[in-house]
């Protein structure tokens, strides 16, 4: 796995020092009787980096989640944070702490005194947990705010109140579930941005689970897609979008445009299952130019046309057999081709094998 530090950083202690990761995962697994949530996870995710896990409803992201922060005990597998086993402490032993989508803040209490909470728990003196509640405040941008109730707060503050209580104390790392799932889109995209520079602010490493691609692409440092209790790739957002490991990734994280068969065999050359982003396909008038040198190119027809406003998608069954999906920008005004006779071309390197 490219994400493994070498291994004789493990055997010694003094150059672990300094690359130790904050969370490792080795052999992870959790079975809930025959369902095997988690199923056999390995990862290392270093200090002060924005990680999600990506992948569907029932992938087990909430399972490793719940795991990491001492919920739930695994059934096989360690959890390291920062070199230490916590796989079997209690989850106030481990320096973490979450934030879930449900912000479950006391209705009762005013912004501050839910900030507060966690440190009246631990018996901080009083003057330095007020101190250490408007400080977090003020790093959600919330510090006119202290003496409301959670009712007299929208959406996307009540969720930076959820976040505030967290970061109060101060964890080395927080584990995210789906955080913004309760908001609008355009307030989930504001905040999106929003925890984005937080996470820069603060510099303490973020785990965030979402099944949501655009967030986990906008939001990422580096991006885990699960699928069926594993992991299918991890890497860099461009990475993942660009290179997909697996014919499952390229169609969880941006459109499926997989071409298979005999399409393949006749567009590309040679047998196997290629996948080629919609974005990346220029779609011109069938009679125009065939491809130019280090082009691929093919015929077909205009089957369907979605209007989205900034863009027009285009549905288009080629000719050698198969369907490839085009985005393209809405520089006309309206959809240019309707049904009809188009030609697709694409840079070679714009397709490439999947498994
Ligand atoms: P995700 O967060 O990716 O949606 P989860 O980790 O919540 O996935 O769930 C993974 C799988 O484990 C699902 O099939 C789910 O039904 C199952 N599961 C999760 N928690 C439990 C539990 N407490 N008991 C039984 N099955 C569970
Ligand atoms: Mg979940």
């Amino acid at each position: 796995m490219p994400n493994q530090a070498p291994t004789e950083t493990r055997e010694e202690p003094a150059a672990a020092e300094h690359t130790r990761p904050a969370i490792r995962l080795s052999g992870l697994r959790k079975h809930f009787g025959d369902v095997h949530a988690v199923d056999g996870v390995d990862l290392d995710i270093p200090p002060g980096e924005f990680f999600s896990m990506l992948g569907p409803s029932g992938s087990g992201k909430t399972t490793v989640l719940r795991m990491i922060a001492g919920f739930e005990l695994p059934t096989g597998g360690t959890i390291e944070l920062e070199g230490h086993d916590v796989s079997r402490l209690a989850p106030f032993e481990r320096d973490v702490n979450t934030v879930f989508q449900d912000y479950a803040l006391f209705p009762h209490m005013t912004v501050l005194q839910n900030v507060e909470y966690g440190l009246r728990v631990k018996r901080v003196p009083k003057r330095q947990r007020r101190e250490r509640a408007l400080e977090a405040l003020k790093t959600v941008r919330l510090e006119d705010y202290g003496s409301r109730k959670p009712a007299q707060l929208s959406g996307g503050q009540r969720q930076r109140v959820a976040l505030a209580r967290a970061l109060v104390n101060r964890p080395k790392v927080l584990l995210l579930d789906e955080p913004l799932g309760a908001l609008d889109l355009k307030l989930r995209q504001a905040m999106q941005l929003e925890l984005k520079q937080i996470q820069r602010d603060v510099g303490i490493t973020f785990v965030f689970v979402t099944h949501d691609q655009d967030e986990a692409l906008t939001m990422s440092d580096r991006i885990a897609v699960f699928n069926n209790g594993k992991i299918e790739q991890v890497g860099p957002p461009e990475e993942v979008y660009e290179r997909p490991a697996s014919a499952f990734v390229a169609g969880f994280v941006g459109t499926s445009n997989l071409l298979g068969g005999r399409g393949a065999e006749t567009v590309i050359g040679r047998p196997g299952l290629f996948s080629i982003r919609p974005e990346k396909i220029r779609i011109d008038d069938a009679l125009s130019e065939p491809a130019a040198a280090g082009e691929t190119s093919a015929t077909g027809t205009v089957t369907d046309v979605v209007y989205a406003g900034a863009t027009v998608r285009y549905a288009v069954t080629l000719d050698a057999g198969g369907q490839l999906s085009v985005v393209r920008q809405n520089t006309d005004g309206a959809a240019a081709f309707g049904a009809g006779r188009v030609r697709l071309s694409w840079r070679n390197e714009h397709s490439f094998q999947v498994q």
